[in-house]
């Protein structure tokens, strides 16, 4: 079974100004990475379908989908947060960013695809159930967790967040919930400074220091991960893939290398191969270093394919 890759052209047109390091770039040099490495031929393409209301309100509470389509402008820019903005194509961009994540599970859980990559943006792990900020607006692995467990009956999902920032809103959608345990790493002290006052018991949360590189982050994931992932035997397993750790991405200051993209993946390929059929959804979060994110892609993709 070939992985899938959902996308959308509408992911594009989000734009949060010309300096914004949360760029349409980055999607037009995943795809140009993927296709250098040869492996874009490997990979079943879909297009996403916009995420319906229906979606995001198991994630979302009504008023704040609302709000934030009330928010949509028609021309220029608004600020939701000061890192967080709406042009005329973020609305579009953000329900198929959300909606990848429900097509991706359907395909996975559905037995269509052992695994899935969702290139989209904007990305979503900062988004709370009723906050945008941090570049995200909809809680985009969220929605497809929550559709695996209500449409496809799903009772235990591992969501793996490895991107420089802790997803603090993740863990404020999934904190206390029986359904889901969640592991990450990420740089701290640093935005948005949550992630290590009493996190909720399924949240397994690995803070390391600036600095920090491959030895640190395959230590955490080893001797932390790997055994609450064990314990717990997910029956899918969700990555929020974010590549800012990168060395080569300054918006932190982790050290990782585009091996260690491939390493982490291969560990998780092999947890679902053990307890969930294979069955992984991979969605992009951050990654700023143009270069350095779409060669790390390539890993990740590479190693959920099995190429
Ligand atoms: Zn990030």
């Amino acid at each position: 079974m070939a992985t899938a890759l959902i996308t959308h052209a509408d992911c594009m047109k989000h734009d949060m100004g010309t300096y914004h390091p949360e760029c349409p770039s980055r999607l037009a040099a995943i795809d140009d990475q993927l296709i250098m490495s040869g492996i874009g031929a490997y990979l079943d393409r879909y297009d996403a379908p916009l995420a319906e209301d229906e979606h995001l309100a198991r994630v979302h509470p009504q008023r704040y989908i609302d709000a934030i389509r009330k928010a949509a402008p028609e021309h220029g820019v608004v600020h939701l947060d000061p890192d967080t903005a709406m042009n005329s194509g973020t609305l579009p961009a953000a329900l198929r960013a959300a909606g990848a994540t429900v097509l991706a599970t359907d395909l996975v859980a559905g037995g269509k695809h052992e695994n899935a990559f969702c290139a989209v943006r904007p990305p979503g792990h900062h988004a709370t159930r009723n906050r945008a900020m941090g570049f995200c607006f909809f809680n985009n692995i969220a929605v497809g967790i929550r559709h695996a467990i209500h449409a496809h009956g799903i009772e235990r999902v591992a969501i793996i967040d490895f991107d420089v920032h802790h997803g603090n809103g993740t863990e404020d959608i999934f904190a206390g919930d029986e359904h889901v345990l969640m592991v990450s790493t990420f740089q701290h002290p640093f935005y948005p400074y949550s992630g290590t006052d009493d996190p909720a018991p399924n949240m397994v949360n690995v803070p390391l220091k600036a600095g920090s590189g491959s030895q640190q982050f395959r230590e955490a994931v080893e001797a932390t991960w790997l055994p609450a992932l064990e314990a717990y035997k997910p029956q899918m397993i969700y990555i929020s893939a974010g590549f800012d750790a990168h060395i080569e991405d300054d918006m932190a200051m982790m050290r990782l290398v585009d091996q260690d993209y491939a390493w982490v993946t291969q560990k998780l390929v092999e947890v679902a191969g053990r307890h969930a059929n294979g069955r992984i959804v991979s969605v992009l979060e951050g990654g700023y270093a143009l270069s350095a994110l779409a060669r790390s892609v390539v890993m990740h993709v590479r190693t959920l394919g099995g190429f």
